[in-house]
């Protein structure tokens, strides 16, 4: 087998789609499973939508994700240059070669008159295509055009009759007639090469041997397959990934919630995770297994497990995933991540210290099972900030617990207790409050969620012996005085 050489070509003109980032996440996998070449080049032709920002910011969504390119823009290469608006010169001799064979032409007509031609054959019920008007004309109807202040676009002549046969390595054989393409464009009046053609030019010069793509350009194969014939190019291969659709079944946008990589990753999902949950829509190995490393996913990575049939994008599946990523990860690693969206709720400040940064490890080992992304951290952790107490409002658990009679009298001997302590750790802290039970006679709820209540305002949250530990003496003693002199119910 020749070796194998894919690409992947965002057009630059909004963040990178999980979409996209799914097929460029097939690509790398086939690449690196055949130790083949990955390229990474940009379809900026749609000069009006296309800008370096976000051509920018979906290189850094692919780099994020891991997704490295062994070719292509930012690391150069031997068929660049990688950008198309770059390329407008390479694109022109071939050009050139299918006016003069014929096999394109000019065609001078207005939007005006296209829309008018596609209007009239709505009307008779007929697929819109252009008919040709431009096939045909001689040197003299062309020159009083152009003195007419017409600039042509290029058209390609589509073969009349003709049966156009895609191979595709997912889909199998899927047939086009060539009577249903009109001739279409090829550049446009403004000199600049459409998608279909440069599209294929590139993939030609750079010698790509599999073009792992959304399904949506299935439709756009025929036209790109005819043009590798004009020009004899040997065609690549092609494999049509199927569309993603939301949990509805309808096709994934932004009513199905965040649809970029880089909203996901604002929300704190992994990349681990992301890349795993990617390759599993769409594709899956043999077996039950759902997690896998990037290497266990290059080692297993067939074209032949990639599915016809549409995937449905399940966050809570993605969740799932991502909360055990989370969990796998060293804490000190897991707060770090953490500390942009503890800054964001204003729980914690920019510069801290090693001391703060280690308390900040352990309050965050005790939610770590529960996280499952980065975002809830400052919900999950806020019991450990303040000094005051607030009563959650739907929590009736916590009400009740402070109506009852025991619980001045526990929290007033913890109280003292907490004064007194000569230490305060765990084993200190399981001593105090097993002394306050044996003095009030409590125990159970009446003992222990008083306290916890007493504390954080609520019913349930983080193990209460490292809640009461990580708050420290002084702050539980301010909480416990906060809740007798204002939250107690009596
Ligand atoms: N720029 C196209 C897109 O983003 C690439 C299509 C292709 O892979 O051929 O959809």
């Amino acid at each position: 087998m020749e070796k194998v050489k894919v690409r992947f070509a965002p057009s630059p003109t909004g963040p990178l789609h999980i979409g996209g980032a799914r097929s460029a996440l097939f690509n790398w996998l086939f690449a690196r499973h055949h130790n083949g070449i990955m390229v990474v080049r940009i379809e900026d032709t749609d000069l009006d939508r296309s800008t370096r920002e976000y051509e920018e910011l979906i290189l850094d969504s692919l780099r994020w994700l891991g997704i490295d390119w062994d070719e292509g823009v930012g690391v150069g290469g031997p068929n660049g240059p990688y950008r198309q608006q770059e390329r407008l010169s390479l694109y022109r001799p071939f050009t050139e070669r299918l006016l003069a064979s014929g096999q394109a032409y000019e065609c001078f007509c207005t939007e005006e008159e296209l829309e008018a031609e596609r209007q009239r054959l709505i009307a008779q019920g007929k697929t819109p295509r252009y008919l040709g008007r431009c096939r045909d004309l001689s040197p003299q109807e062309k020159e009083a055009m152009r003195a007419q202040g017409r600039k042509p676009a290029i058209r390609f002549r589509v073969p009349e009759g003709k049966l156009l046969v895609v191979d595709d390595l997912v889909r199998g054989r899927v047939e086009f007639e060539s009577d249903d393409i009109g001739d279409f464009i090829i550049v446009k009046s403004d000199g600049y090469p459409t998608y279909n053609y440069a599209v294929v030019l590139d993939d030609a010069l750079m010698g790509i041997t599999h073009i792992l793509r959304g399904e949506e350009h299935l439709s756009n194969t025929p036209r790109q397959l005819l043009i590798y014939e004009a020009l004899d190019f040997k065609p690549p291969q092609f494999a049509h990934i199927s569309l993603i659709l939301g949990e509805d079944r309808s096709k994934m946008s932004k009513r199905h919630g965040a649809t970029s990589v880089v909203q996901y990753r604002e929300e704190g999902y992994l990349p681990e995770a992301l890349v795993n949950f990617l390759a599993l829509l769409g594709w899956s190995p043999e077996g039950e297994e759902e997690i896998f490393t990037r290497e266990e996913l290059i080692q297993l990575f067939s074209l032949e497990r990639v599915s016809k049939s549409p995937a449905v994008f399940n966050l809570e599946k993605l969740k799932w995933m991502n909360a055990h990523y989370i969990k796998e990860l060293p804490v000190a690693e897991l707060t770090k991540l953490c500390l942009l969206h503890l800054q964001k709720a204003g729980l914690i400040g920019t510069d801290l210290t090693a001391e703060q940064m280690s308390w900040l490890e352990q309050v965050v080992d005790t939610v770590m099972g529960k996280l499952e992304y980065l975002a809830q951290i400052p919900d999950l952790v806020k019991v450990f900030f303040g000094e005051t107490v607030e009563l959650a409002e739907e929590d009736a658990a916590a009400k009740e617990v402070l109506a009852l009679e025991t619980s001045s009298a526990v929290l007033q001997a913890f109280l003292k207790k907490a004064q007194e302590a000569s230490a305060w750790d765990e084993p200190q802290i399981r001593q105090i409050l097993k002394e306050i039970g044996k003095e009030i006679g409590v125990k159970g709820k009446a003992l222990y969620m008083t306290v916890r209540v007493a504390v954080s305002g609520q019913s349930h949250g983080p193990d209460l012996n490292s809640l009461l530990t990580l708050l420290g003496p002084k702050v539980v003693i301010k909480r416990i005085n906060y809740t007798l002199n204002n939250l107690l119910l009596d």
